[in-house]
């Protein structure tokens, strides 16, 4: 994924990650850790946007980084890609107490940071994992099981941007069938993004991570 100029970029979308640290929008502020802004190349083709920071990404600042985390990376290295060449981030940016679903108003508040990203980071490709940042991007409500693997043309921070919708990772920790339908919904990126497509390659699963008792499910 080379040939994109990310000086610009790389500054303005630190520099917006910055002024988020501080935000206050919402309630998640008064319980969260940090604020788990987003990690990977300011210049990505490809980028990912998951539901929210869990236990792990809320302490180290750093989305995807535990179980789930853990297997996006295997996926991803599976067709040949690393986390450095893409931009992975979440509808919102503060851990929901006790890993609950982020409530509407919170999406609401937040919703303006991930437009900003996208605007700034600028990629050809948005791989949206589960329904939440599905249902936000597309603008529908079509969910995930309906519309997984399936390009949609849609219009994001005014550019045109194709829209890839997958199962979240942690469909597959909670179902382990779902690695597969997860692998060939991955497999198909390197052809999205125009590059050549590497040998089908499989990934073992991905143990959870041991966690507090407090630590509901898999995030
Ligand atoms: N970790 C994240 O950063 N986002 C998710 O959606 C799940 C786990």
């Amino acid at each position: 994924m080379a040939g994109r100029v990310a000086a610009v970029t790389d500054r303005s979308l630190s520099e917006y990650g910055a002024e988020v640290a501080g935000c206050v929008r919402c309630p998640l502020s008064e319980t969260r850790t940090q604020v788990v802004f987003g990690s990977g190349s300011p210049s990505a083709e490809l980028m990912f946007v998951g539901e929210a920071p869990g236990f792990h990404e809320d302490k180290q600042g750093v989305p995807f980084v535990g179980a789930a985390g853990k297997l996006l990376s295997k996926l991803l290295e599976g067709i040949g890609i690393s986390r450095e060449e893409v931009y992975v981030c979440n509808v919102i940016k503060c851990r929901p107490p006790g890993n609950r679903n982020p409530l509407p108003e919170e999406i609401e508040a937040c919703e303006g940071h991930l437009f900003r990203q996208i605007e700034l980071i600028q990629p050809a490709l948005v791989a949206t994992l589960g329904n939440f940042a599905t249902k936000l991007l597309s603008g529908k409500q079509a969910g995930i099981t309906q519309v997984h693997g399936r390009v949609q043309d849609v219009v994001l921070g005014g550019r045109p941007v194709r829209l890839y919708p997958i199962f979240h990772p942690a469909a597959a920790l909670y179902t382990p069938r779902m690695l597969q339908v997860l692998e060939e919904d991955f497999s198909r990126l390197p052809e999205l993004l125009g590059h050549t497509q590497v040998a089908e390659a499989r990934v073992e699963p991905v143990r959870p991570a041991t966690e507090p008792a407090v630590q509901l499910g898999l995030f």
